[in-house]
């Protein structure tokens, strides 16, 4: 039987960027589909649902990566997103992170660097077997592992995948101080190559989605120097 191969967008408008990056993904397995502007990489999506991962370009012709990342996530749609990024001051990745992007690369990457970025999201967008079925219920909120779903006192809070990791890690340790590390280890990845800073990033803005008031979260509680608390 032959493997079905997962599918991955590659935004870049430079055509040998595109080109190398679609060859390692082809070497590794996956079947990249490629756009050059961010309308063609929009609509790639609407016609390729089963997209895993879209890996977007910031500087582009028409609409920045950005836009393109924040129009993805206002449709709905809970691909994996990896911003590739030649800007490296810390406003843009957060800008990108908070748009809703998964991770990021920034160039000049090397193919294994990015090849393992997006094996390293796939895994995480892929859940344990043996947890489909549960619930897990936790003050005003319902984690579902089958649907992947959180719902806050009956309504539906809308999650990015890594956003959703983050709730199952918070949800099944109660009352736990979790580091940092042991964030980024448990939802990025033992292998993930990134920097420390995106726990935080991630952290705040699911706050926005759950907490009433995020200067003074309820739910997600900072430990100073150390990590976060899910505490109800
Ligand atoms: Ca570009």
């Amino acid at each position: 039987m032959e493997k079905i191969r997962k599918k991955v967008l590659v935004l870049e408008d430079e055509d040998n960027i595109r080109s190398f990056v679609v060859i390692n993904l082809r070497r590794n397995d996956y079947e990249p589909i490629e756009a050059s502007t961010g309308e063609q990489a929009l609509a790639s999506l609407s016609a390729n649902p089963d997209i895993e991962v879209a890996l977007l370009d910031v500087m582009l012709p028409d609409i920045d990566g950005f836009e393109v990342c924040r129009r993805i996530r206002a449709s709905g749609s809970r691909v994996g997103i990896i911003m590739l990024t030649a800007r490296t001051t810390e406003m843009d990745k957060v800008t990108g992170l908070m748009n809703g992007a998964d991770d990021y690369v920034t160039k000049p990457f090397s193919p294994t660097e990015l090849v393992a970025r997006v094996d390293a999201l796939c895994r995480r967008l892929a859940p344990a077997e043996e947890n489909m079925q549960r619930d897990i219920e936790s003050g005003p909120f319902v984690l579902s592992l089958r649907n992947r779903t959180l719902d806050k006192n009956g309504e539906r809070v809308k999650l990015t995948q890594t956003e959703f990791s983050l709730m199952k890690l918070f949800m099944e340790n109660p009352g736990k101080a979790l580091s940092r590390e042991e964030i980024l280890t448990n939802v990025w990845g033992a292998d993930y190559k990134g920097e420390l800073k995106i726990v935080d990033v991630n952290i705040r803005r699911l706050r926005i989605k759950i907490e009433t008031n995020t200067d003074a979260p309820e739910f997600i509680t900072t430990l100073w120097g150390y990590g976060y608390k899910w505490g109800v």
